[in-house]
């Protein structure tokens, strides 16, 4: 685990080979030529923190994208090298990084864990071929199966596989299928998606012109219920709306975010939460290289309102199968914040969304599929 002073530190690789159909990330395709100076911008931004903020013990690394695995093996030591920079980098410290199934050969594979990445999620999305290419991705099922397999094989601590459900034109009795051929190949970890199409993406523009059926909500719950029980079953338990493990493989700097602890986000569109701050570094490209390092992240930015604060606190919480403890929320960000909240809590007791014991509250099995209805009134 993690030391109670330690932090996380996210790491957002830009580069993609291709744009998915519904992607909205900070993402740039063909420009691998821009690695270089990507990685001296980045090591610049760690710089300016710790002579900002002074050294710091850092207990996970989380590479996300964006496609990390785009990188050399090499370029993931660089990075690893300037976040030890920070202060110290735990012994034991968690170090994940997102891949795409077409980058793991082997020798990327056996690379990437002598550069140190203990954790790999392979992100499969869909493990059906006409699902992949609705989502505008040119892969093969197969192929991301293979990949995964080689994956578990080549000794990292942890492997997850990520899944979207509720695509255009999903056919949902093909959906046990798709989750039955990834417990096949055995991963500890898994995160299942709900298909969102609110930003303006290509998906969404064919949706538009009538080119690919809307998804469905009510279709993508009973495939999130399916999702769930298919999991469980296979002993893979829900900790998190969206994500399930087996015991010892659940994503420790994920939990972070959910468990209201510090974190900060190096490279474009990086969120950062550190000292009661909160900040968001350029998306574009071409301005975080321009602009990376001037200043050290969050040096300009006042400290969030403690109700702010509490009410994230608590919708974050939410999402963990395990819920929320207000009388800890109550001493890190004061008891009037909380005491505001109380009732909405209390009204989604009687709503049935959520169960509560005392100081203990979380989403009821039905509240799960109506979370934001609860989310937005306690923001
Ligand atoms: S690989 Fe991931 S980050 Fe890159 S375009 Fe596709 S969904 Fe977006």
């Amino acid at each position: 685990m993690p030391s109670e002073m330690s932090i996380g530190v996210y790491i957002h690789v830009p580069f993609c080979a291709y744009r998915c159909a519904y992607c909205d990330f900070a993402v740039v395709t063909g420009q691998l030529g821009r690695v270089e100076a990507y990685l001296a911008a980045v090591q610049r931004e760690i710089g300016a923190f710790r002579r900002h903020w002074g050294p710091q013990t850092v207990g996970s690394v989380y590479f996300g994208g964006g496609t990390p695995s785009l990188l050399e093996p090499s370029a993931v030591a660089r990075l690893l090298e300037a976040v030890a920079g920070l202060g110290t980098l735990e012994t034991e410290a968690e170090i994940s990084l997102e891949s795409n199934p077409d980058d793991l050969s082997a020798e990327r594979l056996a690379g990437l864990r002598k550069a140190g990445v203990t954790r790999l999620t392979v992100g499969l999305q869909a493990v059906d071929d006409r699902r992949l290419e609705a989502l505008g991705r040119p892969l093969e099922a197969a192929l991301g199966l293979e990949a995964l397999e080689r994956a578990l094989d080549s000794g990292f601590v942890s492997v997850g596989a990520d899944l979207i459900f509720g695509s255009p034109g999903q056919i949902s009795d093909r959906w046990p299928e798709e989750i039955d051929a990834v417990l096949a190949v055995g991963p500890p970890h898994l995160s299942a998606y709900a298909l969102e199409t609110t930003s303006r993406t290509r998906l969404l523009r064919a949706v538009e012109r009538g080119a690919l059926p809307a998804p469905d909500p009510d279709q993508a719950a009973t495939l999130y219920e399916v999702t769930c029980e298919r999991l469980a079953a296979a002993g893979l338990e829900r900790y998190e709306i969206s994500n399930f493990a087996r015991s010892g493989h659940r994503s420790r700097h994920n939990l972070l975010y959910w468990q209201d602890r510090p974190f900060v986000g190096f490279g474009p569109s990086a969120a950062s939460y550190f000292a009661e701050r909160r900040w968001t570094a350029p998306r574009r490209l071409s301005e975080y290289l321009r602009t990376a390092g001037r200043a050290a992240g969050g040096a300009d930015v006042p400290p969030c309102s403690s109700d702010r604060l509490a009410g994230e606190a608590l919708v974050f919480g939410l999402r963990l199968a395990e819920g929320i403890d207000l009388e800890a929320i109550e001493r890190r960000h004061g008891a009037a914040a909380v005491a505001r909240r109380r009732p909405v809590l209390e009204r989604g007791v009687e709503a049935g969304l959520l169960l509560g014991e005392g100081n203990r509250f979380r989403l009821s099995s039905r509240g799960v599929l109506l979370a934001d209805e609860i989310f937005v009134d306690l923001l």
